[in-house]
């Protein structure tokens, strides 16, 4: 993998709700209305004004992703996107993918340059960490790689010490291709 795409991208351990980014990346349920796990995090960090929001949308397919503002966050922005519920078919990883495809499309689309993603659908919805991370991964590398111009930062921020580990080994795996 180019250097100069992999430096764009940096892994963090810890709370993405704290995270000093133009937007924080929210693994949301198709209402749009909150949930638990990070969903949680973020209304909770944000206030009520998010749900307000959020309200006004209209819900979001699995794949796709909206954008609203970040309220009492740091964030200027929270991009809500809804990841697959894991079912061990094929279309799992497609859908995991257009969650990172929209995300950062809609972080372009409104000049964006810093951008955050939680382990979507590692949670509640089951996703394996191990596949999921090289999704995410590689959906992020392959548009940073085919776009120009395009976003400074691109940061992954891993709940765990283990999930961590996981990107931080595929990211050394990829750096020596
Ligand atoms: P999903 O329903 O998409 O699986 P979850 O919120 O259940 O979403 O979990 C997604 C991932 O977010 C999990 O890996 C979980 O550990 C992580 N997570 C939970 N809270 C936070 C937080 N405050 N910051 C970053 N990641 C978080």
């Amino acid at each position: 993998m180019k250097k100069e795409i992999l430096d764009k991208i940096e892994i963090k351990q810890g709370d993405i709700t704290i995270l000093n980014v133009d937007a924080i990346v929210n693994a949301a349920n198709r209402s749009l209305l909150g949930g638990g796990g990070v969903d949680g995090a973020i209304h909770r960090a944000a206030g009520p004004k998010l749900l307000e929001e959020c309200r006004t949308l209209g819900g979001c397919d699995t794949g796709e992703a909206k954008i609203t503002k970040g309220y009492n966050l740091i964030a200027s922005y929270v991009i809500h996107t809804v990841g697959p519920v894991y079912s061990g078919k094929p279309q799992d990883s497609e859908l995991l993918s257009q969650c990172y495809i929209n995300s950062l499309q809609l972080a372009l689309e409104n000049n964006l340059n810093s951008i955050a993603f939680p382990a979507i659908s590692c949670g509640v919805y089951g996703y394996p960490i191990i596949e999921a991370c090289k999704i995410a991964i590689d959906t992020t590398c392959s548009f940073l790689d085919s776009r120009t111009n395009s976003l400074i930062k691109v940061i992954f921020i891993l709940f765990s010490s283990k999930d961590f580990d996981v990107y931080k080994q595929y990211l050394n795996k990829i750096s020596k291709r």
